[in-house]
């Protein structure tokens, strides 16, 4: 039997590569190219949602680039020249290459080659003949932004015209301690953001889900406002997109999984309005 990629079937390692893993997106609404920068499982943060299993703490590998280009080419070739889409039934209206993002089961900016990885996948598209236009997305929990080998990665994500998808589920000490596990403090949280903003157009992701039958308090929800709303006095601020609201799609591996529980469709709702009421774009997936 053929694998099917499906909208719930996020495997990594479907085609059987390190680096890069197809997946039939809901969020694109087509193809999206992943490139996993952690194939160690590793990330600077310990999120209480992340379905990475086996998660570690610690930074990427070394990576191969050789490697990883011959993998790229070697799934665009297939997708584009080979029986792909047949092969893993891929519905009709799916069959598009929306996007290729920069992830992984980790902090992909943790990896020092992050820059030569930008590069590399610049040159490769640019050498590729493709019928549609092909985002290139990073998406990072943002707290390495202000390094310099990060910062030289966005200048080259930039001229490819690449968006950042930055995730911040909470903007105080102890919401990002209890949430993400990370002591991240909510001057660095402005200031990469800020950075972000500076070089590329910026999506935020905010999941959001209650804690032992609790919602984000209010004083945290009202933290998370005020901060958006600050960031609108911001210069960048038109970099800005909007907001990713997300549910617990997919389930938790990790030890707090048992005490998540998924926001009703209309609290969801409730939350994305407060958003969009400040002048945000607001689009919810749960
Ligand atoms: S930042 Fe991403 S990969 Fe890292 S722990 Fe959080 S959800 Fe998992």
């Amino acid at each position: 039997m053929t694998d099917q990629l499906t909208v719930s079937n996020h495997s990594r390692d479907i085609a059987g590569f390190t680096y890069v893993y197809p997946v039939i997106s809901r969020r694109a609404n087509g193809m999206s190219i992943g490139i996993n920068l952690n194939p160690n499982n590793a990330c600077n943060w310990r999120c209480i949602y992340c379905q990475v299993p086996d998660l570690v703490r610690g930074s990427a590998p070394a990576i191969n680039l050789k490697q990883l280009s011959k993998e790229l080419h070697s799934l665009l070739d297939d997708v584009l020249h080979g029986d792909f889409y047949d092969r893993y039934g891929v519905p009709e209206q799916r069959r598009l290459i929306r996007d290729i993002a920069v992830s992984g089961n980790g902090e992909p900016t943790s990896a020092q080659a992050f820059e030569a990885v930008i590069e590399l996948l610049g040159d490769i598209l640019n050498k590729t003949v493709l019928s549609e236009k092909v985002n290139v997305v990073l998406i990072t929990n943002g707290s390495l932004i202000h390094q310099a080998h990060v910062q030289k990665g966005l200048v080259k994500l930039s001229e490819l015209d690449g968006q950042i998808w930055f995730k911040l589920d909470r903007v105080t000490r102890n919401g990002v301690q209890q949430i993400n596990n990370a002591a991240y403090s909510p001057q660095r949280i402005k200031q990469n953001l800020e950075i972000a903003t500076k070089h590329c157009k910026v999506w935020i992701q905010t999941s959001l889900f209650a804690l032992d039958g609790k919602p984000p308090s209010e004083q945290e929800w009202q933290a998370y406002v005020d901060f958006l709303n600050t960031f609108q006095n911001q210069p960048q601020h038109d970099q800005l997109c909007g907001v990713l609201l997300y549910g617990l799609a997919r389930p938790s591996m990790q030890v707090e999984a048992p005490r998540l529980q998924p926001l009703s469709e209309q609290t969801m709702q409730q939350y994305a309005d407060s958003i969009r009421h400040l002048g945000y774009q607001v689009k919810v997936s749960i």
